[in-house]
């Protein structure tokens, strides 16, 4: 957990929420909606108010009007207010209608001309900015982004996790891959991160086990789509919880500890651990040594270094192992594609 001063300002203790409906629709809808959300300790207040969609012809969000409605919500109710801006002219809209954090969604992360127009129009100022990782999983632009509204000035900068288009089909509509807002994290240990299930997730009832994975991986906080009514929304409307469900959300989360109160069991499993591991790579060095006997044998040869059914025959092998081992194949597989990619490069002619 951060203890980074101007998100602790924002967000006084514990884990940031920020809730809200994927789009403002209406005065009502984000009255009704704020107020719910403010009496179960919600803080700050998301809408969007321009839509990036996917093909043209949905709903692309009510526009600038929805602005002096957020502008409500933040007199009215006392919540901070949270929109995403895609262009200098929405930071512009934004700022002139006091939203106190921008955004910027995965689809303008994804392009850096759009990035460093958005972060030129906000050079001098100090609003806080959430930046959301890219649709592709490509760690590098996510802290290129970053980056830019840094190389403006601009310090008061956190980062959302929303999940990644992936080729495969999963369960979640845009998947965790947390590899990537881990490395994230590794690179920027100072910009706090929080995750948003509701658009990893893409189901409303596929939200609560992701924001439990976001707080057992010691995010920050979480961003949540929540809707009076799911069913009738503009947009994102399968993966809006009710504010009823939300609060149900929040009483089964379960908060981490910072710290492990039997710091001397896991010290002496850590260590176990690295044993392992130190044993891992040995083992690996010495499957490399004869890798690369095999490599000179299939040269004086001249067979092929590509053996495909040969690979296929380890491959199989192995994952039928996984299971008695505790291991998914899954895991198994992507660990030989690793292993055998690595093969192949130190056989072929340097
Ligand atoms: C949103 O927050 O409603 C949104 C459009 O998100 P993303 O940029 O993550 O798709
Ligand atoms: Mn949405």
């Amino acid at each position: 957990m951060t203890t980074n001063t101007w998100f602790r300002q924002i967000f006084p203790t514990g884990l940031a929420l920020i809730a809200g409906p994927c789009s403002a629709e209406s005065e009502a809808q984000l009255m009704s909606t704020a107020t719910s959300l403010r009496s179960l300790g919600v803080g700050v207040f998301r809408a969007g108010v321009w839509k990036p969609r996917t093909r043209p012809g949905s709903f692309e969000g009510v526009g600038t009007k929805a602005l002096p409605w957020l502008s409500r919500v933040k007199r009215e109710v006392g919540m901070k207010i949270a929109t995403e801006v895609a262009t200098p002219e929405h930071v512009e809209q934004a700022l002139q209608h006091d939203i106190d954090i921008l955004w910027i969604g995965a689809r303008t992360t994804t392009n850096p001309f759009a990035v460093q127009e958005i972060a030129e129009a906000l050079r001098g100022t100090q609003v806080p900015v959430m930046v959301k990782n890219a649709m592709v999983p490509d760690v590098k632009l996510w802290c290129g982004a970053v980056e830019r509204l840094q190389n403006v000035g601009l310090c008061q900068i956190a980062a959302i996790h929303r999940g990644f288009s992936v080729l495969e089909e999963t369960v979640f509509r845009n998947s965790p891959l947390w590899r990537i807002p881990i490395e994230f994290h590794r690179l920027m240990p100072n910009i706090p991160i929080l995750c948003d299930p509701s658009h990893i997730a893409g189901k409303a009832d596929l939200v609560p086990i992701v924001a439990q994975q976001a707080l057992d991986m010691d995010f920050d906080g979480l961003m949540v789509e929540v809707h009076v009514q799911p069913d009738s929304a503009l947009s994102d409307s399968t993966q809006q919880l009710t504010p009823s469900a939300f609060s149900k959300l929040l009483g089964e989360l379960q908060l981490k500890q910072p710290h492990s109160t039997n710091e001397t069991a896991l010290a002496q499993l850590r260590a176990d651990i690295d044993q392992l591991d130190t044993s891992l790579f040995r083992l690996l060095s010495e499957r490399m040594k004869i890798v690369r006997k095999v490599g000179e044998l299939k040269r004086r040869e001249g067979t092929p270094v590509l053996q495909s059914e040969r690979y296929n025959q380890i491959l199989q092998r192995r994952m039928q192992e996984a299971e008695a081992l505790g291991l998914s194949s899954d895991f198994v597989k992507r660990i030989m594609e690793i292993i055998h990619e690595e093969a192949v490069c130190q056989q072929l002619p340097k």
